[in-house]
């Protein structure tokens, strides 16, 4: 391992975004940071192999491209309020609790308390849901490529994306993988080769409210209320080297309330949904804040799309102090998409103009993780107001 140091002036606001999108740049890349002091150089770890050069060249080209291609903004907070001071248990307490599985990078499994309580914040998400008359979906964890194509997620996002495929309907084919998985020693020899495979048709979908636009595609929403949507799954990240802990995970469960309709109704709901949630993580004891923000970039056009909604104030995280190198969690995000997804899939309301959206999503392993870093790792020892909260039996 040898470690490459590159003088770039990083602009405050990418700095967090240059740190987590740059392994992407490259498999060889094992550690990045940036210095978020002064935003002068990056740091990378890199494999021995790597031709330090060429690497040198790619990432400073990218952060080039980065910059040139986003907007100055300065984030605002929106809303701030306190807690208690300090963490009860380090990340490390957390991931060694017995309730934990680690079964793959980025992936989890629960055990029962922590199950129990997953399902709790989930219910909070359903009341918050109830509140605002939402309607409750059933979506597929699969998106068609035609249906993200149409959402613009490919072109947008392609480094977060995972493919699905299957084995064509082929007799020989099927049956030589699965003498080659009865020969294999290790894993690794199981891998399929592509000549069986089918090309890729269909991806694991990385967020919920795409498929309610669907859903809703040629049709109709009331103008003057918006319809509210509400639906939770698991969703999919290929979120890289970023993924170590429980805060950035391959598979996650998340929660969204989605609107759409008038462009003053969509505004509205996230106004009060910004209000209402802060309450809600506030009664659960966690501090926050809520800050306006933007999605992840890796590619030229996502950059510009990630400014944009920035400068638009688009998108707005609430925030939990977390002892990761942010200092912070992004635990739920309240976002405007305009008319964007509406003319994609041609809703209109009942007055003939096309609607607006907007979502809010919840992250809610990362709402199990704020409780216990602030609360503790074991939930039998939360405050008792917290789990009266939760409904979680004495
Ligand atoms: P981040 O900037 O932290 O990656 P995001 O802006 O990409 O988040 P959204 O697309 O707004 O996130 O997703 C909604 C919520 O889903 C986030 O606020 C977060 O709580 C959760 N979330 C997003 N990515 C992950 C992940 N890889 N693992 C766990 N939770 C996640
Ligand atoms: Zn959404």
């Amino acid at each position: 391992m040898k470690t490459l140091r590159i003088e770039v002036e990083i602009p405050e606001d990418l700095r967090r975004d240059v740190e987590q999108g740059v392994y992407y740049c490259s498999g060889s890349i094992v550690a990045s940071r940036v210095d978020r002091e002064r935003g002068s150089s990056i740091e990378i770890d890199v494999l021995d192999e790597a031709d330090p050069a060429s690497l040198e060249q790619t990432v400073r080209s990218w952060i080039e491209q980065t910059i040139r291609s986003s907007l100055r903004y300065e984030a605002t907070t929106v809303r701030e309020w306190g807690g208690h001071d300090g963490f009860v248990a380090t990340t490390e307490e957390v991931l060694g609790s017995p309730e934990i599985h680690g079964l793959g990078e980025g992936l989890v499994a629960y055990g029962p308390k922590l199950t129990r309580a997953l399902r709790a914040i989930r219910g909070l998400c359903e009341s918050l849901s109830e509140g605002v008359g939402a309607d409750p979906f059933t979506l597929p964890a699969v998106a068609t490529l035609e249906h993200m194509h149409r959402c613009d997620y490919l072109r947008q996002f392609p480094q977060l994306l995972s493919f699905v495929t299957h084995f064509r309907e082929d007799f020989g084919a099927i049956d030589a993988y699965s003498l080659q998985c009865r020969n294999a020693q290790v894993a690794d020899e199981c891998v399929p080769s592509t000549d069986g495979t089918r090309p890729v048709k269909r991806v694991l979908r990385p967020a919920i409210c795409y498929h309610v636009y669907a859903c809703f595609d040629g049709g109709t929403v009331p103008g003057k209320r918006p319809f509210i949507a509400c639906a939770h799954g698991d969703c999919f990240r290929y979120e890289s080297r970023n993924t170590t802990s429980l805060d950035r995970l391959f598979d996650f469960r998340m929660y969204e309330i989605v609107a759409m309709g008038s462009e003053a109704g969509v505004r509205d709901l996230r106004e009060r949904m910004i209000e209402e949630v802060s309450g809600l993580l506030e009664r659960l004891g966690l501090p926050g804040r809520v800050k306006s923000s933007n999605d992840p970039f890796f590619v030229s056009g996502s950059v510009m799309m990630s400014t944009f909604q920035r400068a638009q104030d688009l998108k707005y995280e609430l925030e939990v102090p977390f002892p990761n190198r942010e200092g912070h969690l992004a635990v739920a995000s309240f976002n405007l998409h305009q008319d964007f997804f509406a003319s994609r899939f041609a809703i209109r309301t009942d007055d003939g103009a096309v609607a607006h959206t907007g979502c809010t999503a919840f992250g809610l392993d990362r709402i199990l993780a704020a409780m216990l870093v602030h609360h503790g790792a074991d939930p039998d020892g939360w405050p008792a107001s917290s789990r009266e909260m939760l409904r979680l039996p004495d």
